[in-house]
């Protein structure tokens, strides 16, 4: 059985009485369950984060690959483990199309996380172009594919996927359920190709662009989506609560 992991990623929101007045109205409601609950904070929150949440797990939305050293601005993994953080978003397409992220360095950052335990959600998808091209399939296969370079089966288990195609993040426009489990099963039968099918079996694969509480029951739903990854409706802690409880 898949595990569901449902993500909030507050991108660029959030001071730390912000965050922690959110956790305050969401620990309320979030009981342990079946879905394992997430938020994705800015650097400067994650310890008000770490501090205040219950039964929410909190998420870095970037990291450096390296050790340590001359890169100004850049916080290590060794800064986000002492705090007790686990997850690190990599790869959102934020990154990639403004802050020169590049296959390369998701697969870095894949790498050097999972050689310190923690668990990257790797971000992948489309821009509407190459959907109206009909690159989708080709196109994300090839962003995992480079993702997963040089990454054993034992470690690709511990990992996450988020699609997120880009013509449907923060526009209101979401994937058809049917469209997202299409590109979600294409990905998983190429993770069978890179491993085998056992291990595609395992990894969980979210879905995110413009996930709401109206629509989350109808793409958890489908067989190959097994969470979410939420930008605005997670900010909101009635609409969040709602997402993680989308079940009951
Ligand atoms: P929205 O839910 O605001 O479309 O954002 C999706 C996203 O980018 C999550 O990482």
């Amino acid at each position: 059985m898949r595990k569901k992991i449902i993500f909030g990623n507050w991108k660029m929101n959030g001071t730390n009485a912000e965050v922690k007045a959110f956790l305050e109205l969401v620990n309320k409601n979030i009981e342990k369950s079946d879905v394992i609950a997430g938020l994705g904070l800015p650097f400067t929150a994650l310890q008000t984060g770490i501090d205040c949440a219950k039964n929410v797990k909190i998420a870095a939305e970037n990291v450096h690959f390296d050790k340590n050293g001359a890169y100004t601005g850049e916080i290590s993994i060794q800064m986000l483990k002492e705090i007790g953080v686990e997850y690190v978003i990599i790869g959102h397409s934020e990154r990639r199309e403004m802050f020169n992220e590049t296959d390369v360095t998701v697969n870095l950052k894949a790498k050097a996380l999972l050689e310190n335990k923690m668990i990257p959600i790797i971000c992948c998808g489309e821009t509407l172009q190459t959907k109206e091209a009909g690159q989708t399939i080709a196109f994300v296969n090839n962003q995992i594919n480079k993702a997963y370079e040089n990454i054993s089966k034992v470690d690709a288990l511990k990992t996450i996927i988020a699609y997120e195609p880009i013509w449907a993040i923060g526009t209101g426009k979401t994937a058809t359920a049917q469209d997202a489990q299409d590109v979600c099963l294409a990905i998983r039968q190429n993770l069978a190709k890179i491993y085998d099918q056992t291990t595609a079996d395992q990894i969980t694969i979210q879905y995110g662009g413009s996930v709401k509480p109206g629509n989350i029951k109808e793409l958890m739903e489908q067989p190959d989506i097994d969470g979410a990854l939420v930008g605005g409706a997670s900010l909101i802690a009635d609409d969040y609560v709602a997402l993680i409880n989308y079940s009951k």
